[in-house]
């Protein structure tokens, strides 16, 4: 071993999702959007001047702060942004998690929670889920260095009521619980309403998921003025320009284009609870999602084995293999006709396994 090892940050990192190429490949496992962004989106980045390219962007990132704060109707002090929810939550996570006393997650969730604590040292304890894969109330009710819930959950889709979250953050004043909405758009109650009444509680958000913008990294959260100013310590602590010129114009852009934005949720909503209908007379279980993604398992196959026959077939869906989880697949929504193509492959499959 060489002696410069010793001195390594070794952390086991997060894997993401694959990223395949190619015509025909119908792409369901990284919750993207089968949609293209708001048409002002692409406008606005066709006019970006040369010459705009060559300087910085503005650090505050003030032209998409001052349109979240407008749009959700906050204080500008009250938003932060980041490239991407991933930045804005390993931001948080250094900012909020630096206590001796461990922070507590859901132990089937976000995979990425565990990492950022094993790159930052933080210490955490992973709380189960109950049976039924929801996050118990008084799980989080304890002594803590603080919390991290999504809502909904990830990857399963299931959303916790927003008495429960409330009871979670009421509970522990003393440290910040970070609600992760990167899928409240497509469902569930979202925690921004209790902002006034909790100065500990941080909403973060994404760009990705319903507006379309995974390539662009937007992501934001919502907060007290104080526990943003402490981001923003961070944040320039770190790196001051996080948001590109691009990025800066895409957000505003997808922010003012509000409702085509409405009219593609819906779409995919439609499209989640009828691939749920489908899913379930070809004999799958799943858990009532209320993201853009569905959980489902079957009982006469194994997940593994339903998820290495679709990609064999170009069909990319997500699987875990990791405890509690590995007999189920997460399916992205995708097109009304992508889910046709997967739905029938499934079918023929299935009846042909039966068969055997
Ligand atoms: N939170 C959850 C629960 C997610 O599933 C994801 C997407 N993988 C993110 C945050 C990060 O998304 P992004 O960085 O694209 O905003």
């Amino acid at each position: 071993m060489a002696a410069w090892e010793g001195n390594l940050r070794k952390v086991i990192p997060y894997t993401p999702g694959e990223q395949p190429e190619g015509a025909g490949i119908i792409k369901l496992n990284t919750n993207e959007n089968p949609y293209p962004p708001a048409p002002a989106v692409m406008c606005a980045l066709r006019e970006i001047e040369a010459g705009s390219l060559r300087k910085y962007p503005d650090p505050s990132a003030s032209a998409l702060v001052e349109a979240l704060a407008a749009h959700y109707g906050l204080q500008e002090e009250q938003v932060f942004v980041g490239v991407g929810s991933d930045d804005v939550l390993a931001m948080a996570f250094l900012t909020f998690f630096n206590g001796a006393k461990p922070i507590l997650f859901p132990d089937i969730t976000y995979s990425f929670y565990d990492v950022w604590a094993g790159l930052y040292r933080i210490p955490y304890e992973r709380q189960p889920l109950d049976g039924s894969f929801h996050i118990r109330t008084e799980d989080y009710c304890r002594e803590c260095g603080g919390i991290v819930i999504p809502n909904p959950n990830a990857p399963t889709g299931v959303a916790k009521p927003l008495a429960g979250l409330e009871e979670i953050i009421k509970a522990n004043p003393g440290v910040i619980v970070i609600i992760d909405e990167a899928y409240i758009d497509f469902g569930g109650e979202s925690a921004l309403g209790l902002l006034p009444k909790y100065d500990n509680l941080l909403v973060v958000r994404t760009f990705s998921k319903s507006r379309s913008l995974a390539g662009m990294r937007i992501g934001y959260a919502f907060g007290s003025r104080g526990l943003i100013r402490c981001l923003q310590d961070v944040k320039y602590s770190f790196n001051s320009y996080t948001m590109s010129v691009a990025a800066l114009a895409a957000g505003v852009a997808a922010i003012q284009e509000d409702s085509y934005y409405k009219g593609t949720l819906q779409k995919i909503i439609r499209t989640r609870e009828r691939v749920k209908a489908e899913l379930g007379k070809l004999g799958f279980s799943y858990l009532d999602s209320q993201s853009n993604f569905i959980f489902a398992t079957h009982p006469g196959c194994p997940a593994q084995e339903l998820f290495e026959a679709l990609k064999q077939e170009g069909i990319y869906v997500r699987y875990f293999p990791k405890p509690r989880i590995d007999n189920y697949l997460r399916i992205s929504i995708g097109t009304d006709q992508e889910m046709d193509v997967l739905l029938q492959f499934l079918g023929s499959y299935l009846k042909k396994k039966t068969k055997q």
